[in-house]
């Protein structure tokens, strides 16, 4: 459907609006400002929500899941201090939008999203926008994506007790991943850096609020996962 002029000029005006809303919040990386500036949030919400997608508010996506709140889409990018050369996963592609976001800051995205049909149109609103940069696939991101580790970074967007160990063996050393652990209630963001072969640092940088990991079984993620063969 074609957008009026009118619409444009208002989507305009609503990304310039959410980036000093970014800055008000902290945010100063320009690399990040920019990305946001680059990727049209109202093509990840439903369009039901296109009229609030500028808005600094997390928005259902359907299926039980939530498009997250740019500030903390912000936080995540920001906190990672993205180059432009790593190789990222992203566990949780819900609409996807952190996932364009991440395909601009840097040079290979990998997704995993457990409900097939958001990973589906995930997909579809990235290839709509022409990114060459990302791979979305269906399921349990817990495990990891073996094929193409190790990642320099690993994006985890929902909350679990503990960090499942799949992902810390396919980060590279050097590498972090970003991931809320807590309860269901409130979580705290933590970065982890694998700072050798077996030693890792862990800081907790916010709390947080996400939905929980699940299995493919639906089942909230618990302890440490055995990866599969
Ligand atoms: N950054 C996304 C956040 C979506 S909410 C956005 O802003 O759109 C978190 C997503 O994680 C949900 O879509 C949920 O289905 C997904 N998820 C939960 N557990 C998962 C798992 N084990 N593997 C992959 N995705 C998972």
């Amino acid at each position: 459907m074609g957008l009026r002029p009118r619409d444009l000029t208002s989507q305009r005006e609503g990304r310039r609006r959410l980036i000093e809303r970014l800055r008000e919040a902290g945010i100063h990386d320009l690399a990040v400002l920019h990305a946001f500036d680059r990727v049209p949030r109202h093509r990840f919400v439903p369009d039901v929500f296109g009229p609030r997608a500028y808005a600094d508010e997390a928005l259902p996506l359907g299926h039980g899941q939530t498009i997250s709140r740019p500030t903390t889409h912000a936080l995540y990018l920001e906190s990672l201090k993205l180059t432009g050369e790593e190789r990222v996963l992203e566990v949780g592609t819900g609409s996807g939008f952190q996932t364009a976001l991440l395909a601009t800051l840097c040079r290979q995205v990998f997704s995993i999203e457990r409900v097939p049909a958001l990973a589906a149109s995930a997909r579809a609103r990235i290839e709509a926008l022409g990114f060459s940069n990302v791979a979305i696939r269906a399921g349990d991101g817990s495990y990891g994506w073996r094929k193409y580790a190790p990642f320099d970074a690993i994006l985890v967007s929902a909350g679990t007790r503990e960090v499942p160990r799949p992902l810390i063996e396919q980060l590279s050393v050097g590498g972090q991943i970003l991931i809320p652990l807590g309860d269901a209630e409130s979580q705290e963001l933590h970065r982890i850096v694998r700072t050798g072969e077996a030693s890792l640092e862990d800081e907790v940088i916010a709390t947080v609020q996400f939905v929980a990991l699940r299995g493919a079984d639906g089942v909230e993620v618990q302890s440490e996962r055995v990866t599969p063969c």
